[in-house]
């Protein structure tokens, strides 16, 4: 993409209405828009992040063997008197009647949709175990939404509910979205802890949220240091493995960590005093194992092996999706700008010519570009005619991981410069060994 062809209205002011450093930079990189409280429309930039966030969200969730469908937004109501919970809800849920008097809402999660939809079509235990998951918008009319996209009232969820025979199946469930939930937030960049929390309006036993620290979280986290070592790393996992899912899941849930909600203060002074922590958490995430609470309520059963009818075990799962990008922008910026981490960059990376109109250098700008689209790689050239440090600033403040210089002092001696955002380092290189050197970095991602 050429810059001076794109749509990236950046700000140079910093917007007044953003508290926290993710909210700023969102706004000013000209990712979203404000149309009303809580609701954004997604800009190109910021829409390009969306996607990628969704797409690694998609492959983890297939690679655990979950399958992909799509529920709308708007439900009856009807279904969700069946389950008890239209009147439970409260404010949190839109209503909406249509032309012919019905009560219709704007779903805020789709227990009951998703149900109803196993009910109609599954009625034996042959058919499990089976995982649905869609990746929707919601609402919900937050009292106070705020943070812009990490509190608004449209946002985008993933939500996968489980359908087993048996409990121990449904936990088994419990874990494979534990461990694939680890994964995903591993690729993009981010170490979300998962902590013993509550279950809240979705009800159910188990449950586990997963935090991201940051300051700016609104969640209050108490854990032991140990867990912030351990990583999923490149391990392999079979999903079907039902030992295999369960030791990592009690590997990561063995120390002591947990929201207020949950919080025993006794349990944790048992946590060696140098390792206590207390902190702030952004919830990314969050699983629950609730059994037959909605397939009784609303007669979801299936046939056993020996004959008879008992209701469906099950469990549902989310991940914040477009909160993830505030999560991410929390945890990876400088006082410049944001810094993607690979796995989720808008563009693989930014060419910088520091003399735009020079025939040499825009020559050798566009041929690296269309070398680099060749190579498979998503460049964003700024070829707009300014200042080179009004394109580094909009370069930092965008926040792709590599950028590309190139000036006419450097082509004299054959090279450009390639600048990681992160460490700031910059490495001269032939145009052709700055294309293989990124396209191993993306190799990995
Ligand atoms: P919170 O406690 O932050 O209100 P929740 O526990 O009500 O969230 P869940 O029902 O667990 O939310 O939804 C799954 C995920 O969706 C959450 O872990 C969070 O990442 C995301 N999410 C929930 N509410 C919002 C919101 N208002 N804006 C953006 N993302 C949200
Ligand atoms: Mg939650």
């Amino acid at each position: 993409m050429r810059l001076s062809r794109y749509f990236l209205p950046v700000l140079k002011e910093n917007p007044s209405e953003a508290q926290i450093v993710s909210h700023r930079y969102m706004l000013r990189a000209g990712m979203i828009k404000q149309q009303a409280a809580g609701i954004y429309s997604w800009l190109p930039l910021g829409f390009k992040v969306l996607k990628r966030v969704e797409e690694i969200v998609h492959q983890e969730q297939i690679r655990a063997g979950h399958i992909p469908l799509l529920m709308p937004t708007l439900q009856p109501a009807d279904l969700w008197r069946e389950s008890g919970r239209y009147d439970d809800y409260g404010q949190e849920m839109l209503r909406i009647k249509d032309r012919h008097d019905r009560d219709m809402l704007f779903g805020p999660t789709n227990e009951e949709m998703i149900t109803d939809i196993f009910r109609s079509h599954v009625s034996s235990y042959k058919n499990l175990p089976l995982t649905l998951y869609h990746i929707q918008w919601k609402f919900r009319d937050e009292v106070r939404p705020r943070f812009g996209v990490m509190r608004g009232r449209e946002f985008l969820m993933k939500d996968g509910y489980n359908f087993d025979l048996t409990r121990e199946d449904a936990l088994h469930a419990y874990n494979r979205h534990l461990v694939s939930y680890l994964r995903t937030y591993e690729r993009m960049g981010l170490q979300a802890i998962p902590m013993r929390a509550d279950s809240g309006p979705i009800g159910g036993d188990d449950t586990h949220e997963f935090l991201v620290l940051a300051e700016t979280g609104e969640s209050e986290v108490f854990y032991d240091a140990a867990v912030t070592d351990i990583r999923m790393g490149a391990r392999e996992i079979n999903y079907d493995d039902k030992a295999q899912c369960q030791s990592v899941m009690e590997e990561f849930t063995a120390l002591y960590a947990r929201t207020d909600e949950t919080h025993d203060a006794a349990l944790f002074e048992q946590v060696p005093a140098e390792r206590r922590r207390s902190a702030r958490g952004i919830e990314v995430g969050q699983i629950f194992y609730f059994g037959t609470k909605y397939s009784e309520s609303m007669g979801a059963t299936v046939v056993t092996p020996d004959g008879s009818r008992v209701p469906v075990e099950m469990g549902s799962h989310g991940i914040g999706v477009s909160r993830l990008l505030g999560a991410i922008i929390e945890a990876n910026h400088d006082d410049k700008g944001i810094i993607w981490p690979e796995g989720v960059t808008p563009f693989h990376v930014g060419i910088v010519n520091l003399k735009q109109g020079d025939a040499g250098t825009d020559a050798a700008c566009t041929e690296i570009y269309q070398a680099l689209v060749a190579a498979g790689l998503d460049a964003l050239y700024d070829d707009r005619d300014e200042r080179a440090g009004a394109k580094f600033a909009t370069m930092d403040l965008i926040g792709l991981p590599w950028r590309i210089t190139i000036g006419p002092r450097g082509l004299s001696s054959g090279v450009v410069e390639l600048t990681s955002r992160r460490t700031g380092v910059s490495t001269e290189f032939t145009a052709a060994e700055a294309v293989v050197k990124l396209l191993e970095i993306y190799a990995a991602h």
